[in-house]
């Protein structure tokens, strides 16, 4: 069944309004008429079976026939810090981290980022990746999609079990941190720029406790990096599946 995020004031008691966005998508794009049914979710932890009552060009209504927890959310929260990158590549990032089951998108500006700032359009065109990647791979929540911050800032107020997967790591491995790490439900991946990360960013990273990991004898593309440490993270602590 089809599902579609809305504003948590969209609900009201056992109805529910349509905004334009889930209007056209029904309408339009999928057909749906009067009596169809669909999955509607407001991003507080609960889903919705509605029978739509109508839909028009710019709107519409349905009726709650049934409300439930909603499925699709991990026990933990991988928060991907990852360096902002050129390109379509961070949206990249937002979709397939989304479906992989990644709970947090923080944008990061690390020293050798190419991309020095956000723009506003860019920052509303990442929630509309993210929120078409959660209702296509069944997400119960949308990925919390932070402000951009500056590496150093995000490596100071971080807590909980923090890696940083770097190249130059030629020891610690994530497996092994993972496994002698209790991954208390939090685990907070921090990702280079397509140039990497500069030495004393590693080194500012382990002063605050973030510890570096090596992802492998291969180098990754920095989309490629992000996705991997996300996977196998959400994998080890047995988040895709038995
Ligand atoms: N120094 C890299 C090179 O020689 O091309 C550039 C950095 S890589 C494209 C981008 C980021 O991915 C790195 O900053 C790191 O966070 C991560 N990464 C890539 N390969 C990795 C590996 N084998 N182990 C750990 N981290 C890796």
């Amino acid at each position: 069944m089809h599902r579609f995020f809305v504003s948590e004031d969209s609900m009201h008691g056992n109805k529910v309004s349509l905004e334009h966005r889930v209007a056209h998508q029904l309408r339009d794009v999928l057909r749906a008429r009067q009596g169809t049914r669909v999955i509607l979710l407001d991003n507080t932890g609960y889903e919705y079976e509605v029978e739509i009552s109508w839909v028009g060009k710019d709107g519409g209504e349905a009726t709650v026939k049934e409300s439930r927890p909603a499925r699709g959310e991990p026990n933990t929260q991988v928060h991907l810090y990852q360096s902002i990158l050129k390109g379509d590549r961070f949206e990249l990032v937002l979709q397939k981290g989304t479906e992989v089951g990644v709970s947090a998108f923080h944008p990061v500006f690390s020293l050798r980022s190419v991309v020095t700032e956000v723009r506003p359009n860019k920052q509303e065109r990442w929630e509309r990746v993210l929120t078409e990647a959660a209702e296509q791979s069944g997400r119960g929540r949308l990925p919390f999609l932070s402000e951009a911050v500056l590496f150093t800032d995000a490596c100071e107020v971080v807590e909980g079990l923090s890696l940083i997967p770097y190249e130059g790591e030629g020891v610690t491995g994530l497996k092994e941190v993972l496994r002698s790490n209790k991954v208390d439900g939090l685990l907070n991946l921090f990702i280079g720029p397509e140039g990497g990360f500069e030495d004393q960013e590693v080194d500012f990273a382990r002063s605050q406790g973030i510890t570096p990991v090596s992802l492998g004898p291969r180098i990754l593309r920095a989309e490629t990096a992000g996705l991997v440490a996300a996977t196998a993270a959400l994998y080890e602590v047995g988040e895709l599946g038995p």
